[in-house]
């Protein structure tokens, strides 16, 4: 009864899948995966000029993307979403020719860039583009106004995509490997972008030009504007790699309150650094920007609208009172420096690789200023927001993500391995070393699971396929009769194979159950068996 019920259940979630298959559209597809109008060619360098015109909430400008040419080829997609419109692309003197298919823009050079070439294009565009409802989950510009009525423009585009606001290859498998940003606001008001700040022009029509250029490869959501009246102070940490420069853009009446709890940050950068090795961008700094919404991990320039509190939004995520230890914005927006903007997805089907190891990062912070009980407390405290309600990996090449259950069930994943390989040092080298050999890529899931498997010696891939790849959440299910207990695992996939540990009497063991019933010789009858909570599972023993 409970395997047809079983069968039935994942039937229906096959049949959904399918049909949420069906509904990805010619769109989907142009954006989510590598057209032969992309894969030709290799994004080097971003040029991005835009001027942000509050008065009529418009943005007017333009990029020039330069590539070089894996082979030769003559047609381009650049992407840029509705309603904002490209005005004129050109190349050299020539205006070239772009034939729109929806949010893809087909560009025609004149003549075939031959491969190995290094070539520029410069993409003019200008309209009203959408403004997000609900930003940073729902991408677009966001008009706002502080406490003294100044404007306070900010971006987000995780998600719906950077060509939300602004023209590029919208596609995360190719990163810049630098930018250059310049943004034109009304001259009373500041703009801060990624990077480092590289100057200010004033222009004779009242407005000033802020430049900000990174040195190293960024993702397109971790593109980002922001305007307000910014006071601006900093700090220098001295880390890993040496002095890293710390800049902090408040709003000019939060300037004390957050002098004050931006103390925090040394603390967090120490923790990230044990844990998850140097920072990865000191060349580019380090940056705290407040904005009109909770947070936003762009790179260099970690936004931040957590209202100077610990927490999250005044609560604690895990609800066993550690998560008022710390401000959860600043330390999960800073922790996807590492994952998300070091280590970015090809796919967001991969997204857990982000939003997994940075929910995991929360725990880590705790682990190095309140030892290891608080993290693991934590950890197992943010098990009540998984829903196990579709597979943590969406569908590939349609720009679809998959269960929100990334964050949560994502980093009790991390936990359950931690506690699985049962030595903080090798774990802490994983951690680090993904950091290294992923330095500045973009990568899938199966690089991340093979390189932990190669690490820890175990073979994890039946352990990631059941928990990032199904919904079934596997029982350890045991049966004392006398001095046998008598296991297995069930609730799962049929390979599924993962080692687990039990307190008998006080005293770990660790088993080797799979599917099938085995057996284990107690030496007392009535001896009292405990489960390991770092694992994640379902327990019962009878
Ligand atoms: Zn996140």
């Amino acid at each position: 009864m409970m395997r047809t019920t079983i069968l039935l259940f994942s039937l229906i979630i096959t049949l959904s899948s399918l049909s949420a298959q069906k509904n990805f559209t010619h769109q989907d597809t142009l954006r989510g995966s590598i057209t032969p109008e992309r894969s030709w060619w290799d994004l080097i360098h971003y040029d991005l000029s835009v001027e942000v015109i509050p008065s009529k909430k418009a943005l007017k400008g333009k990029n020039i993307i330069q590539y070089k040419a894996l082979e030769e080829g003559k047609v381009m997609q650049i992407d840029l979403q509705a309603p904002m419109q490209i005005t004129k692309v050109t190349q050299g003197k020539s205006k070239l020719k772009v034939k729109r298919d929806g949010n893809a823009h087909f560009v025609y050079l004149k003549k075939p860039s031959k491969k190995g070439a290094v070539k520029s294009i410069t993409v003019h565009y200008e309209g009203i583009p959408t403004e997000s409802t609900r930003p940073p989950w729902d991408g677009g510009l966001t008009w706002a106004k502080d406490n003294n009525d100044n404007d306070l423009i900010v971006t987000t585009c995780q998600g719906d995509g950077a060509s939300i606001w602004w023209p590029c290859k919208d596609h995360m498998y190719d990163e810049v490997d630098s930018m250059r940003m310049h943004f034109t606001v009304p001259e009373h008001l500041v703009a801060v972008g990624n990077g480092r700040h590289i100057g200010t022009k004033s222009n004779k029509n009242g407005t000033k030009t802020y430049s900000w250029k990174t040195v190293n490869p960024i993702n397109n959501y971790g593109v980002n504007i922001n305007v307000g009246d910014y006071v601006h102070f900093g700090e220098v940490y001295k880390g890993e790699n040496g002095s890293l420069d710390c800049s902090y853009y408040v709003l000019r009446d939060n300037l004390q309150k957050a002098k004050a709890h931006f103390k925090q940050v040394p603390g967090m950068l120490a923790a990230f650094e044990h844990w998850f090795g140097p920072y990865p961008f000191y060349e580019d700094s380090y940056k705290l920007v407040e904005v009109p919404y909770p947070g936003m991990e762009h790179q260099s320039s970690v936004t931040y609208g957590n209202g100077y509190k610990n927490g999250y939004g005044g609560r604690d995520v895990s609800g066993t009172g550690w998560g008022y230890n710390f401000d959860f914005i600043m330390i999960h927006e800073t922790g996807h420096e590492w994952f998300a903007n070091n280590i970015t997805y090809k796919d967001v089907a991969d997204m857990w690789v982000h939003e997994g190891f940075t929910a995991y990062s929360e725990n880590l912070y705790l682990d190095y200023h309140y030892g290891k009980e608080a993290s693991a407390e934590y950890v197992i405290g943010t098990r009540k927001n998984i829903r196990n309600d579709r597979p943590i990996i969406g569908p590939y090449n349609v720009n679809k993500r998959g269960s929100g259950d990334m964050y949560y069930k994502g980093s009790n994943i991390l936990h359950t391995l931690r506690t699985l390989i049962d030595d903080d040092e090798k774990w802490r080298s994983i951690l680090r070393g993904l950091n290294k050999k992923y330095y500045h890529a973009t990568v899938t899931t199966q690089q991340i699971e093979e390189y932990i498997s190669e690490q820890s010696g175990m073979d994890l891939k039946t352990i990631f396929d059941q928990y990032l790849r199904s919904t079934e959440l596997p029982y350890f299910d045991g049966k004392l009769k006398g001095k046998q207990l008598k296991y297995r695992w069930k609730d799962c996939n049929d390979d599924f194979n993962m080692p687990y540990r039990i307190f008998i009497d006080g005293k770990a063991q660790m088993l080797y159950p799979t599917t099938e019933w085995q057996t284990f010789l107690l030496e007392n009858e009535d001896a009292v068996i405990v489960r390991d909570f770092g694992f994640y599972v379902k327990f019962n023993v009878q």
